[in-house]
């Protein structure tokens, strides 16, 4: 298990609120509630404050500097290496790559280990309910080798159907590329059951953990993965960066993804060695303050403990179906019996779009569209929902302003 996961914690909601300093103030002369957290979430202080003290006292390009300032500032980088290693529950330092994001991981794997594998007639293996993220770089691959993209579909639920995946791992399939929790709809796919699923049929498997590394505790090799990749700004951290486990084994065989600066050994006109990894992934100067910004994030999670945040927004999670399921005319869009922080809904009465306006008018931020997922949103028939979505620092009153502006939200509409 990840340390994150080893902890138990006693979850201090009134102490975890004061930590966003954002969470205090008003929109519209109402109390911000901030029901968007699935989009970006909000930074606690320990996140803000060690970035601004980095850029203040240790600021100064990595790796190549011998003055102190460099060495601090790599130290500091390379900190925060080790803390994702151990977020992930990686056996080691060098399987994790910064990347800018969940998106650049992604299409990073799909553009190394995807174009190495995957030829003329092969498949590549997704589900319905993925982000575009982790649709749109498999379909340029498969578009440009001449493969095809086929779609593991969900039920009504929002639930993958595991025998149609299971069917659909082919002879002729080189990946599988699946969400750990789907964005629009809050569905917790069971991976590890997945991975040995794909790994029987010698396929390997990324796994888009962007919307499961705020919400729970994470262990790639509990998991068995091939790639688990996520973003910072979705784990209480900065946006722009993010990282992206491999196998060792994966990782030294595969090609670098950008030719630069820093991924070399050493380059002449003639030919270029390139650095071990995880270096050989990560060409030109990286966002070294935000690489920082994410290692005091995951400190920030694992100081909370992420099994006590996923037991606090569980009980959320059920507070705020029920409260939702009061709102007259109000169809929950994604039922799946094991689900993360995220209430994606439609009403009767009004465009997704005028909910979120409506809402904003009473200080409740939620997103509205269709999320990047526009193949969940036909698989539902619907145009966009209206999507409130749970952190570790909401509590009940913001569901209760939620359900409340809803109610306006239908008296308008009437
Ligand atoms: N995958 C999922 C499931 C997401 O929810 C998101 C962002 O919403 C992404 C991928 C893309 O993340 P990023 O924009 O940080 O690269």
């Amino acid at each position: 298990m990840s340390s994150a996961a080893k902890q138990s914690h006693a979850f201090d909601l009134a102490q975890v609120r004061k930590e966003f300093p954002i969470l205090d103030q008003q929109v519209h002369g109402k109390p911000l509630v901030f029901l968007d957290s699935a989009a970006s979430s909000q930074k606690p202080r320990a996140v803000i404050d060690a970035m601004a003290e980095f850029q203040r006292r240790d600021y100064a390009n990595i790796h190549r500097g011998v003055y102190q300032l460099s060495q601090r500032a790599t130290n500091a980088f390379e900190a925060a290496r080790e803390r994702v290693r151990g977020f992930l529950g990686a056996a080691e330092t060098r399987e994790i790559i910064f990347t800018r994001g969940t998106t650049e991981a992604i299409n990073l794997v799909a553009a190394t280990f995807g174009r190495e594998r995957v030829g003329p007639g092969d498949e590549v293996l997704i589900t319905h309910m993925e982000h575009h993220s982790n649709i749109v770089p498999w379909q340029m691959l498969c578009r440009e080798k001449g493969a095809t993209l086929r779609v593991v579909p969900i039920d009504d639920r929002g639930v993958l159907d595991l025998e149609a995946l299971d069917d659909l791992l082919g002879a002729r399939t080189r990946i599988l590329a699946v969400t750990h929790v789907s964005n629009a709809l809050g569905t917790v796919n069971p991976i590890a059951e997945i991975v040995a699923m794909a790994h029987a049929k010698g396929v390997p498997v990324l796994v888009d953990g962007a919307q499961a590394a705020p919400h729970m505790a994470i262990d790639v090799q509990e998991l068995g993965c091939d790639f688990y990749a996520f973003s910072s700004h979705k784990v209480f951290g900065p946006s722009g960066v993010g990282a992206l486990y491999g196998r060792a084994e994966h990782l030294e065989a595969m090609p670098p993804y950008q030719g630069g600066g820093e991924m070399i050994l050493s380059v002449t006109f003639d030919e270029t060695i390139y650095a071990d990894i995880p270096h050989k992934f990560e060409a030109g100067t990286p966002d070294i303050t935000g690489v920082v910004g994410l290692g005091a994030a995951l400190a920030w999670v694992e100081a909370t403990g992420l099994d006590a945040i996923a037991e606090h927004e569980h009980a959320l999670l059920a507070y705020g179906t029920e409260a939702l399921s009061e709102v007259a005319g109000l169809r929950l869009i994604g039922t799946a019996p094991h689900k993360a922080g995220v209430l994606s809904f439609v009403l009767d009465s009004a465009h997704a779009h005028d909910i979120g306006t409506i809402l904003d008018q009473e200080g409740v931020a939620v997103r509205t569209g269709h999320h990047c997922a526009q193949p969940v949103m036909d698989r539902f028939s619907v145009p966009a929902t209206a999507r409130a979505s749970l952190a570790a620092y909401n509590d009940r009153s913001d569901i209760d302003a939620l359900v409340r502006a809803l109610h306006s939200v239908n008296e308008m509409f009437a």
